[in-house]
C-alpha cells in the first residue's frame, strides 16, 4: 500500500496499485502550480482511495488538477483517460518508481541545468530530445 498527503495533512489517499514510470514536466502550466516542475507518476484512478476532499481546477480542457484547499500542496493531475498523476513529493515513504523522462524541457526554467540521463523532450512524449 502507498500513501501520501498534504503539507497539513487535511488530504491524505492511499492505493493498493504500483505508480508507473514516473516523468518531470517543466510545461508553464507545472512550473506556475509547483513553482518549479512536476515530478508524478501514474496510477489507476479507481485505485486511488481520497480522505479529505481536493480542490479541484480544470487547468486546460478535460484536465484537472487537485490540490489541498487548506495549504495548497499539489497532488493529483488527471486528463480523463483513467489514471491519476501522483506528484510524488507527497508520497509518504518510498514510491517505488523512477524518474524515466523529462517533458516539455523547451519551457524549464533558466536557473537549472538537467544534468540527469534519461531523454529530455522538447514537447510532449516521444517528441525531439534535446540534450
Ligand atoms: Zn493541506
Ligand atoms: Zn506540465
Amino acid at each position: 500500500m502507498k500513501r501520501g498527503s498534504c503539507l497539513c495533512g487535511r488530504v491524505h489517499y492511499e492505493t493498493e496499485a504500483e505508480f508507473g514510470p514516473a516523468t518531470a514536466c517543466h510545461c508553464s502550466q507545472c512550473r506556475k502550480i509547483t513553482g518549479s516542475y512536476s515530478v508524478a507518476a501514474p496510477v489507476p484512478q479507481n485505485s486511488l482511495v481520497l480522505s479529505g476532499e481536493p480542490r479541484w481546477l480544470v487547468s486546460s480542457p478535460g484536465t484537472r488538477r487537485g490540490f489541498c484547499p487548506e495549504c495548497g500542496s499539489y497532488l493529483f493531475w488527471e486528463e480523463g483517460d483513467g489514471l491519476t498523476w501522483v506528484s510524488l513529493g507527497t508520497v509518504d515513504g518510498p514510491t517505488g518508481t523512477r524518474l524515466e523522462n523529462h517533458i516539455f524541457c523547451a519551457y524549464k526554467g533558466d536557473y537549472h541545468d538537467l544534468t540527469d540521463t534519461v531523454p529530455h523532450y522538447r514537447e510532449g512524449w516521444s517528441s525531439e530530445e534535446i540534450e
